[in-house]
């Protein structure tokens, strides 16, 4: 836990929650792009070639849902998913 997340909690800002979307976008990101990688390379790649990107496909979108499982978490756990400003 990094130092001065109790003051940002308490001030109605989650870096936790921060990190946690940050990591998700990633996730999705690469998840997006592994998707785009495997649908160019079909057809072309060999199916070895294919399984592993495949498989790599499959990974990216596991940890992009355990992320977004993360940040659902920390939100309904820490309801800092209501912002002051709304
Ligand atoms: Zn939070």
């Amino acid at each position: 836990m990094p130092l001065g997340y109790a003051v940002y909690m308490s001030a109605g800002h989650c870096a936790e929650k921060d990190r946690l979307l940050l990591e998700y976008r990633q996730a999705a990101d690469q998840y997006a792009a592994a998707v785009a990688e495997l649908s160019r390379r079909i057809g072309i790649s060999s199916l070895d070639d294919y399984q592993k990107l495949h498989q790599a496909a499959e990974s990216a979108r596991i940890r992009s849902n355990e992320a977004r499982d993360r940040l659902a978490r920390q939100i309904a756990e820490h309801h800092c998913d209501i912002s002051k400003a709304s």
